[in-house]
């Protein structure tokens, strides 16, 4: 028998993974993986007197937690009519990628996240605290370093699984990690970011450890979490000014986007621990406090990228690079054209 595990998002704010089981014969022939349906009066998606939903598989990959013949199958959620539902924001980045397909948009999301048990995060003792941050991003050593085997076993199956991972590493508080996505076209680097997203549960579901995407996770003088979305058209991989227009323009409608960059944003975007104030929106080179970085390196090369520093560790990846790629590639007759 083969199994395909389907995986949705659900109707919380901020969505939750949710998977369910198929068992297959060892004969199928899988051309197209079949549609399906769920219950959506369990997951804050339909009312229990209709309760249907269906699940479009959009993307296939093999499944590294059962190993042998077995499938991850994730899939968008339509109505029974087919048309998508209303929880489905893959839709409307995908729609919005097409419109802008000419400028060959590229993005790249650093996940950062935090490893938790016991409801604080690991490397925190049972009371009180651990030394104050400095010691923790990039390190090792036993008293540095905390959930190693959780970050090491996610990179080994996000890889064999052929996910466009570009890196991971320790992060500023103890407990936090980071992984990288990309880069690659909106909808795509969104789909492995959620089915990275969930082989990171899956694994630390083994250890009896919880994963938070909040995006401050403890209050005070420790990081919050975030979801740094790099970003890249044909024409800013070509030229330094086209760079410099992208971070002006991602200012014309700064409140719009914080305000769909992830729940609880506000608590994170404080101005400290190298975030820039939700009230403001200013960008700079090489400078961790701004809402928006250029790299030193784009900068040297006078071409490449531009970093979105603001969005949360817990935003929809697929509402956050359809905003950018609204709010800079919409700039039509433009220098950010082509
Ligand atoms: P930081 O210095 O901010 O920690 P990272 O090395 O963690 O940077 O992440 C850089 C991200 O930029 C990666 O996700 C990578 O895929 C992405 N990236 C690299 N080149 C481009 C590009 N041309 N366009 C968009 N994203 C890119
Ligand atoms: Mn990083
Ligand atoms: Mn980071
Ligand atoms: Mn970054």
């Amino acid at each position: 028998m083969i199994t395909a595990e389907y995986i949705w998002l659900d109707g919380n704010s901020p969505a939750q993974l949710r998977s369910k089981t198929k068992v297959f014969p060892d004969d199928t022939e899988f051309n197209l993986m079949p549609i399906w349906g769920f219950d959506g009066s369990s997951t804050k998606q339909a009312e229990g007197g209709a309760s249907d939903c269906v699940l479009k598989p959009v993307m296939v990959t093999p499944d590294p937690i059962r190993g042998g013949n077995n499938l991850l199958v994730f899939c968008e959620v339509l109505n029974v009519d087919m048309t998508p539902h209303a929880s489905n924001t893959r839709r409307h980045c995908n729609e919005t990628e097409e419109t802008y397909y000419e400028q060959e948009p590229w993005f790249g999301i650093e996940q950062e996240y935090t490893l938790m048990q016991d409801g604080r995060p690991l490397g925190f003792p049972r009371n009180g605290y651990p030394a104050p941050q400095g010691q923790y991003y990039c390190s090792i050593g036993a008293n540095n370093t905390f959930g190693r085997e959780i970050a090491e076993m996610h990179l080994a199956v996000c890889l064999q699984i052929g996910l466009k991972i570009s890196g991971i590493n320790a992060e500023v508080m103890p407990g936090q990690w980071e992984f990288q996505v990309g880069p690659s076209s909106a909808t795509h680097v969104s789909d492995q970011l959620w089915v990275a997203r969930y082989l990171l549960e899956r694994i630390s579901e083994k250890y009896g450890y919880e994963v938070t995407l909040e995006g401050k996770p403890v209050p005070g003088d420790w990081n919050g979490a975030g979801a740094h979305t790099n970003f890249s058209t044909k024409k800013m991989r070509r030229s330094y000014e086209a760079c410099e227009n992208a971070a002006e323009a991602l200012g014309e409608r700064a409140e719009w986007h914080i305000k769909h960059y992830g729940v609880g944003i506000e608590k994170r975007l404080t101005g400290q621990h190298e975030t820039c104030s939700h009230e403001e929106y200013r960008w700079g080179v090489s400078d961790r406090g701004a809402s928006v970085r250029i790299p030193w390196h784009t900068v040297h090369h006078h071409k490449g990228y531009i970093e979105d520093r603001r969005p949360n560790a817990n935003c929809d990846p697929y509402v956050v690079t359809k905003l950018i790629l609204e709010t800079v590639c919409s700039h039509a007759n433009s220098d950010y054209n082509v």
